[in-house]
């Protein structure tokens, strides 16, 4: 029923795979809004739950749209198997907690975003999982943190909102040299432009509400993993707690992986001119991107990203009066802490996403009063260099 052609290009899979016709042979996918699924004998519904004919039980478990949007992000990631969840949160939490019990222990890179670190740091102590943070950038920090009962590593990268970059292929290797299980948040890179399975990874979370949807619409999360992980780590996790995806929510997604390479194309076009442009501004103090030559990691980048990202962060002169003078003065990019949307987004982590961390965990991680963090858009070039022309004018003056 399926048509999960694995040669298939990215753009072409994004159209046309997973795709669950029905009887009346629509051309868009159809949105499966149904909580229930009937049988036509009493014997038949015995055979759907001893597993003996396959079938849809209740959209708690799966449902057709859903399933779909799984299949989709399956041929696109090259993993055996998916989940759809809520939100991106609903898929970290369950991808994290889903094998581990009391006693065991995480190692996290500490450049989280930050519900991300709340789950690691506060929600998984209390259920007696010990969780060490580290500064993900030197392996050294992971090998020393590792301990005899550690089962997970979790990582994102690039990072938010610093876009540090963390050698996934190393962090990988080691996890495997001990038995535990790496996950990695591949929000920040988009699964276009970096495949953490191929580099080792044994799980990968998105939050769909980001770039897969990319229009602001719905929230959304995925877990890719293999068939084994997920049907004996996640499985019955996922079926019980509940965290699965509306339907409505699966079509929104669908229909946003089908233009998906072709916005994260001019989104990162956009953010690579843009970083540019910043770069020579004599009110820019600093400017990180993945795509340019100068990022710190520019070696992990190109040995594992296969683009510059759709995210800038940089830091202005004049801390956060400037900042904020920066942010009012806009007129095309809007103010909101969402990213990966069409439309261009700035955030001042230090007030807003970031205002939960002391001082010094702040600083730790790079961000400072001038920090900005900018989600480009697919809007034209042209008037978003114009646009932060005029408010770093306004910025400085
Ligand atoms: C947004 C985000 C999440 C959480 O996703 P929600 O859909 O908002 O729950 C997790 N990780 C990263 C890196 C994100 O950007």
């Amino acid at each position: 029923m399926t048509n999960d052609k694995r040669d298939w290009k990215p753009a072409t899979q994004l159209v046309h795979s997973g795709v669950l016709r029905s009887e009346f042979g629509e051309t868009a996918e159809a949105m499966f809004l149904t909580q229930g699924y009937v049988y036509e004998t009493a014997e038949a519904a015995e055979a759907r739950f001893k597993g003996e004919n396959p079938g849809f039980i209740y959209s708690r478990y799966a449902n057709p749209t859903v399933d779909m949007f799984e299949k989709r992000m399956c041929a696109l990631e090259g993993a055996e198997e998916a989940r759809a969840l809520a939100s991106g949160m609903a898929a970290v939490t369950a991808a994290i907690l889903c094998s581990l019990k009391a006693g065991d222990h995480i190692v996290a890179a500490r450049a989280l975003f930050g519900s991300c670190r709340w789950v690691v740091e506060t929600l998984a102590p209390r259920y007696g999982i010990e969780a060490t943070l580290v500064d993900g950038r030197d392996i050294a920090n992971w090998e020393r943190a590792v301990r005899p009962n550690t089962k997970i590593f979790f990582l994102e990268s690039p990072t938010n909102p610093t876009l540090e970059v963390v050698d996934i292929a190393a962090v990988a290797a080691l996890a495997n040299s001990i038995g535990a299980r790496l996950i990695v948040d591949n929000v920040f890179a988009t699964p276009l432009m970096q495949k953490p399975l191929q580099l080792g990874a044994h799980v990968v979370v998105y939050s769909a509400t980001k770039h897969i949807d990319g229009q602001g619409r719905c929230l959304g999360g995925v877990i890719l993993s293999d068939k084994q992980w997920i049907e004996e780590s996640l499985q019955d996790y996922f079926r019980h707690t509940g965290p699965s995806l509306s339907p409505f929510n699966a079509w929104t997604m669908l229909k946003g992986l089908e233009t998906l390479p072709l916005r994260v194309r001019q989104q990162s076009e956009n953010a690579a001119r843009v970083a540019d442009f910043l770069a020579e501004r004599p009110e820019v103090a600093r400017v990180i991107y993945p795509g340019r030559a100068d990022h710190p990691q520019a070696d992990i980048v190109r040995k594992q990203m296969k683009g510059g990202s759709t995210m800038i962060c940089f830091d202005l002169k004049g801390g956060k009066k400037s900042a904020f003078a920066f942010e009012n003065a806009l007129d095309v990019i809007v103010i909101s802490n969402n990213l990966g949307d069409s439309k261009s987004l700035i955030t001042h982590p230090a007030t807003t996403t970031h205002k939960n961390l002391t001082d010094e965990a702040r600083t730790e991680l790079g961000i400072s009063d001038g920090t900005l963090r900018l989600s480009l858009g697919i809007e034209d070039a042209d008037d978003l260099l114009k646009d932060i022309d005029r408010a770093l004018k306004a910025a400085a003056a």
